[in-house]
């Protein structure tokens, strides 16, 4: 079983009410089970919902107390909701024994690089291999 990025399965639960369907992680849902997540849903932040950053880090420095997420628009710290969302995927990680993840690119909570988000870096410090899309 894979934890993958629900929104790359087509739910509409990024921040501007959108989904962002990726043909091959769909093709891959074909041939492996998917635990399908929204670690900022599970977070208990709205959809639609006002786009957020990390600030004066990446995910491993929120998560290590260093550095925040802000909402862009007003600079409203949401810094508990992205990490709440973020044990809440661990969890499942620990029920379902998930060893890999699909996240999508350029999230605050599921983005790999520039900087790595709070949930991929949850992930990555719990040994799940992550590959973005
Ligand atoms: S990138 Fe992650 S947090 Fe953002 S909408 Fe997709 S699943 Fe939710």
């Amino acid at each position: 079983m894979i934890l993958v990025s629900s929104c790359l399965l087509g739910t509409s639960c990024r921040y501007d009410g959108r989904s962002w369907p990726c043909r091959e992680v769909l093709k891959l849902s074909r041939s492996s089970s998917f635990v399908p997540v929204c670690p900022e849903q599970l977070g208990g932040l709205s959809t639609p919902r006002p786009p957020a950053r990390i600030v004066g880090g990446d995910g491993f420095d929120v998560l290590a107390g260093r550095a925040k997420v802000i909402r862009r628009e007003d600079g409203v710290d949401v810094t508990e909701a992205f990490v709440r969302g973020a044990k809440e995927c661990l969890k499942l990680v620990e029920i379902f024994g998930l060893e890999k993840a699909l996240l999508k690119a350029k999230s605050p909570s599921c983005g790999l690089m520039r900087p790595v988000g709070v949930t991929a870096a949850a992930l990555l410090l719990s040994g799940v291999e992550i590959r973005e899309f």
